[in-house]
């Protein structure tokens, strides 16, 4: 008889439950159900249509896991009832009913502040966290709160899920630590749920920490662009880069003066006052609001973005040559050069090396313009700022006798910012040289592997979530 009448409670699906609620009158749940627990339970005869695409069995150790889940997430003002396992057409799942304890009043989701329980409104269902590759659900009996702050009826608040999620807060700080290791996708198939509910989760999780998050003692920021789409379209990432500590801080649209001057905005007058080290681009606009906003910082053009520069023109070079090889109906040795040119002498293979020198016959002035960068690399080995000066100096004497365009406007571009470039080395060991570039990196990472989402939002709290650095709120527990 037990059995049966066993088999009868578990038999539920979300359905089933509405509909056991809907005969019983939700009001009288709790009451039955506290009842049922005293004594063995008697269910009525309308909820014994057993589905049959449920095949039901008895969680005999429902005792230890309620045992577990009051050790690691204790519910103040509430207890757990029985866990059932219940085999569903998505698999087996636990079923953990959640009670008021017989003293505690309803909490009112408008203010926050107990009051008299007015009526049962009906039962909802908050997914927890997996536990065996099994879903785990609370089941529970939302009350009405009559809130005399309020002076309304209004839901109670419950302390394991917010609002209107159907998710706890638990399960989703657990999907949204995994989506700092795993793409969003992978997380959702991994834990057998929806992409939809793994963003939300870490939108959550970005809100939460933007809150909380500690801005003081910021000495060194870096201020960078990324290219996010399709077609000339770019973010402006702001970075704390002291030597200690290194997280994004800030994102903006596009990177116009008006994008900076909203990061200074938000950042503050004191924490802007606090700055000693901004290290930029030579992007006009970041340069125009640095001067503005921060003139007292010491502004450092940073090495990352130069090699960048270079690096651009160098290609440039390439691919001009190549088109005039082919205007002369010869071959274009370099449409495949690219690496060739960008490799280290001693790891070139003996055919590399015979290539190269075919290179050198008919491309002399890209293999040229590697040369000249190759030069450069001993300005960032100086100690004096002096003597940094002298060479760079003598380097742009030499490019601009070059006659390779391109690589003459960077020239060009580092005499204008002379006095900048040479902030580096009074900035020497003071900011963390690769940090840029290494946030960089990791920036252009989230933004690949969120490419599918094209919305900002999405890529704001991507980029948010895995390089800000942000606090979690305190918990007992960690699942993971
Ligand atoms: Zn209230």
């Amino acid at each position: 008889m037990w059995e049966l009448v066993e088999n009868l409670f578990c038999g539920f699906s979300k359905a089933r439950w509405a509909a056991c609620c809907a005969v019983h009158g939700a009001g009288s749940f709790h009451t039955r159900a506290r009842r049922r627990e005293e004594t063995h339970p008697v269910w009525d005869s309308e909820t014994m249509a057993v589905s049959k695409h449920t095949n039901v069995t008895e969680a005999n150790n429902g005792m230890q896991i309620k045992t577990i889940l009051n050790r690691i997430q204790k519910q103040r003002g509430f207890v757990y009832g029985p866990v059932r396992l219940v085999e569903e057409v998505e698999g087996l799942a636990l079923y953990v009913e959640i009670y008021p304890h017989e003293r505690s009043r309803p909490r009112c989701s408008g203010c926050g502040r107990r009051g008299g329980h007015y009526d049962t409104i009906g039962l909802r269902q908050f997914e927890f966290v997996p536990l065996w590759g099994l879903r785990v659900f609370f089941l529970y009996l939302m009350r009405r709160v009559h809130c005399r702050t309020c002076d309304a009826v209004r839901v109670e608040t419950v302390p394991w899920a917010e609002g209107k999620r159907s998710v706890t807060t638990t399960y989703a700080w657990f999907l949204a630590r995994w989506a700092k290791r795993l793409s969003w996708r992978e997380v959702a198939v991994v834990f057998h749920t929806s992409w939809d509910q793994v963003f939300r989760a870490v939108a959550m999780a970005v809100a939460w920490g933007r809150a909380h998050v500690d801005l003081t003692g910021i000495e060194a920021i870096g201020l960078d662009e990324i290219q996010w789409q399709r077609g000339h379209r770019y973010l402006t990432l702001v970075y704390q880069i002291d030597a200690g500590r290194k997280r994004l801080l800030w994102i903006g649209q596009e990177r116009r003066v008006k994008t900076v001057l909203r990061f200074f905005r938000w950042f503050g007058r004191d924490r802007t006052a606090a700055l000693r080290f901004v290290c930029s681009d030579m992007w006009k606009p970041y340069l125009k609001v640095v001067a503005k906003k921060a003139g007292h910082a010491l502004h450092v053009l940073d090495r990352f973005h130069i090699a960048m520069h270079m690096s651009k023109a160098i290609d440039e070079v390439r691919r001009s040559e190549v088109q005039d090889l082919r205007r002369q109906g010869r071959q274009p040795w370099l449409t495949k050069a690219r690496w060739l040119l960008l490799k280290r002498p001693d790891h070139r293979t003996a055919d590399e090396r015979t290539r190269l020198k075919d290179l050198v016959r008919h491309n002399l002035k890209a293999v040229r313009s590697t040369l000249l960068r190759e030069a450069f690399d001993p300005f960032w080995t100086y100690r004096s700022v002096d003597w940094a000066g002298a060479f760079l100096d003598a380097w742009c004497v030499q490019v601009m006798r070059s006659k390779i365009e391109p690589m003459k406007k960077v020239a060009r571009m580092l005499r204008r910012h002379r006095p900048l470039l040479l902030n580096w080395f009074r900035a020497r060991g003071q900011i963390s040289a690769a940090s840029v570039e290494g946030l960089n990196n990791k920036a252009k990472l989230t933004t690949r592997k969120a490419y599918g989402f094209r919305s900002y939002r999405c890529i704001e709290i991507a980029l948010y979530h895995t390089l800000g650095q942000l606090p979690e709120p305190e918990v007992t527990h960690r699942f993971c």
